[in-house]
Parts: structure tokens; sequence; C-alpha cells
């Protein structure tokens, strides 16, 4: 559970890749919307892409504490960027590499791997968010080929230039009960009628890709299919499982980074004739920061070894979710108050990190959705 020397180099290498590559262009990327593909293929370079899989297939085969440290670096210093690794890793590669055929793993993952690719993960539509049985796009065989219907909202990383296509949830039947039976499949850019929109106008992670997927007649075979017929639901749910954890790691990497922020501006800022890190308020708004900051830290990273030591680990990464996304908007309000007005111009970090901070109770399963997860593991 604690972090060995590896880790540490681990958080030292992705920290100053992120300081020195990310921090003096996070700005201007979130204030022009753009995604960045040169950062993505220095995160590849970086070998940040696949790094909790086997070598065989282009990753790194490090465990999921690395990764988890990663992506918390990250977001220290900017959330897009996080998201962008955090979901390919978890939503975009896993699925993939834990259900895919040899064939299909060989294809896809030595490429999504290097930082030159993406892959989104379709499970949302909109009138299917929270509720993702409510599932519309459809399935049915003729013939040999399977015909896909329908639209999926906000996925991540499916309409950058470099991505290169979706895992999309369907419903291949429904029985008289009104039992839906779900089926994943992979479906490549440049599959005729399949169409990716890019999402605009986002308050948070403005520089992270985000689409809308259209599936008009879109024709594909068996060889497609994530999985089985049949198992499409519990890739997705296992899936969120492992990404809730990322999602952790974005609030507490934010959090972090906000903190910093705050510590270093309320020593310097002086009113009254001191800085205000003197008045007590002020450091005590400090010392509830670095605790919560703590708390989450070890909540996350017991998540992660339960992960790595193959136990059960549902009910932690829900818990972890929760938690580090709930003091992520605490951390990241108490920072910007620390900064005053200044806290609310575009040329403080703060102000950014304050709207990033807003997504992680909603991604990848709302913070109600966390309560009804972890109700149902301690036995509600
Ligand atoms: C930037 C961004 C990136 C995303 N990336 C992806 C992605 O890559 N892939 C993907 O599939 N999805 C993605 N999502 C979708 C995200 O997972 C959903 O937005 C989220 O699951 C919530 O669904 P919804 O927005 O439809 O809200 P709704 O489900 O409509 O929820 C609305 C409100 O009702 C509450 N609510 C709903 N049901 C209950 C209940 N049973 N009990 C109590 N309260 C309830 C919710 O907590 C929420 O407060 C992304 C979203 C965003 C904004």
């Amino acid at each position: 559970m604690h972090p060995t020397s590896e880790h540490d180099l681990i958080r030292t290498t992705v920290r100053d890749f992120a300081e020195r590559e990310i921090k003096p262009i996070a700005r201007e990327l979130d204030e022009k919307a753009e995604f960045s593909v040169e950062l993505a293929s220095m995160m590849g370079e970086l070998g940040l892409f696949g790094m909790h899989i086997h070598e065989k297939y282009g990753g790194q085969g490090l465990d999921t504490l690395s990764y988890i440290i990663a992506v918390e670096e990250l977001a220290r210093v900017d959330s897009s960027q996080a998201v962008t690794l955090a979901a390919h890793n978890s939503l975009g590669i896993n699925p993939i590499y834990k259900y895919g055929t040899e064939t299909q793993k060989m294809k896809y993952l030595p490429q999504l791997c290097s930082g030159k690719a993406l892959w989104g993960f379709g499970l949302t539509e909109p009138d299917a968010g929270s509720d993702s049985r409510g599932t519309k796009t459809h399935a049915f065989k003729e013939g040999k080929e399977w015909v896909i219907n329908g639209s999926k909202i906000f996925i991540t990383n499916a309409s950058a230039s470099i991505s290169i296509g979706s895992t999309v949830q369907t419903v291949t039947s429904t029985k008289k009960s009104g039992k839906k039976e779900f089926t994943n499949f992979i479906v490549d850019k440049g599959t005729p009628g399949f169409r990716t929109s890019p999402i605009h106008g986002k308050m948070m992670w403005r520089a992270s890709d985000t689409a809308e997927l259209f599936f008009d007649d879109v024709r594909v075979t068996d060889e497609n299919i994530l999985g089985s017929v049949g198992q499409g639901s519990k890739i997705m749910l296992e899936t969120l499982d492992s990404g809730r954890l990322s999602i952790a790691a974005i609030g507490l990497g934010l959090a972090q980074g906000a903190f910093e922020m705050a510590l270093e501006y309320a020593k310097v800022r002086k009113q009254f004739g001191r800085p205000i890190a003197q008045f007590q308020v002020i450091s005590f708004k400090l010392a509830d920061m670095a605790t919560k900051i703590e708390l989450a830290r070890a909540l996350l990273y017991k998540a992660c070894w339960l992960k790595d030591t193959g136990k059960p680990f549902g009910k932690e990464a829900a818990m972890s979710k929760l938690y580090c996304s709930e003091i992520a908007k605490e951390v990241a309000d108490q920072a910007l108050q620390i900064h005053g007005g200044y806290g609310l111009l575009k040329e403080f970090d703060i102000e950014r990190f304050y709207r990033d901070q807003r997504i992680l109770q909603i991604g990848e399963g709302t913070s109600e959705i966390q309560k009804i997860v972890i109700a149902r593991h301690i036995g509600v």
C-alpha cells in the first residue's frame, strides 16, 4: 500500500514533465479549448499510455498505483491532460486488454499505447446517463453482419484527429419481460455510417476531447464484438470500477495543485502588514485542506493496493471517487477564497482549477450514484 522508490521515481518523472511541458501552455489550451496532439504524443513517448498493460502489447507492465500516481501528477498541473490519459487508459485501452481476443489486442493495443492514437468508450446516451440500462443504441444481425443504429454523448477521446475508434454498448435483444441483452462492439473510425462530432463550449476540461457519436446503419461483423454477445453490461460496469480510480486520481491531483497554489499565495500576499498565512483563519483553512488531501490519498492508494493484490476493490473505488472528487471541490473553493479577487482572474491558474473540479462529481458516475454503489456494498 505504501509507494515504493519505483513509485517515487514515476512521480518525479511525471511531475517534471508536467511542469516543463504542460504548465507553460495549459492556460492557453484551456482558453482556446484546444486538444494538443503534441502533448498526447509526448505522453506516449514517456510511456504513460498503457502503463498498466503487458509489454507484449506495447505497455509498461506496471501496477495500478504507478498509473494512478501519473494521473495524479498530471492533474496537479492540468486536468485536461490528466483526463486524456485517464480516459484512454481506463476506458479506451482497458476493456480491449481485458476482454479482447488476441487478434483484437495485437491489432489495437500497440498503437493505442504509443500516444499516436486514442480510443473512446461509448456508454452514455442522451437518454441514458446514470441509468446505463436505458441504452437505446441497438444492433441486429443481418446475415453475417451486425447493423448498429443510435447515438452516444459526452464520449472522451472519440473525435480528436488521432482518435481511431470507440467501444460502443448496444442492445442486441429485448426479452418479453423488457430485460435487455447488451453487447459491446469495437467500431473503427472510417466505418461507413459512423460519425463523430466534437462537443464545444464546456466550462471545464476544455483542452480535452469530448464528442457525440452517431451510428447510422453501421455494419460490422462478429470480429468486432468485444467479449461475447450479452456480456456488454458486465464489461462496462467492470470498466467503470477501474475508471473510478483514475477519476479519483484527478480529484486528488487537482486538490494537491490547488492547495500548493493557495499555500504559496498565502505566504506572499500581505494585508494588515503581514502575510495572510499568519492569520489563523487562513492557516486553519490550509491545515484542513492538507488533512483532506492526506485522507483522500490514503483511501485511493488502498483501493489501488486491493486491485493490485487481486482483492475486491469496487467499494473502495466508489468511495475514493466520491471522496476525492468532493474534496477537490472543497479544496479548490477554499484555495480560490485565499486568492481573494485575483483568484477570479484567468491569469491565476486557480480559476481554471475551480472550473475543472466541477465535472468530477458528475463524470463516470455522479456522487449520488457513488453513494448508491457504496450503500449496496455495505448491505443497505
Ligand atoms: C466531459 C465529460 C466527459 C465524459 N466522458 C464520458 C465517456 O468517455 N464515456 C461515457 O460513456 N460517458 C462519459 N461522460 C458521461 C458521464 O458519465 C455522465 O454525464 C454521467 O454518468 C451522468 O449522466 P447524465 O449527465 O446523463 O446525468 P443524469 O443521469 O441525468 O443525472 C442527473 C442528476 O440526477 C441524479 N440521479 C440520477 N439517477 C439518480 C438516482 N437513481 N438516485 C439519485 N440521483 C440520481 C444524478 O446524480 C444527477 O445529479 C462524460 C461526461 C462529461 C460531462
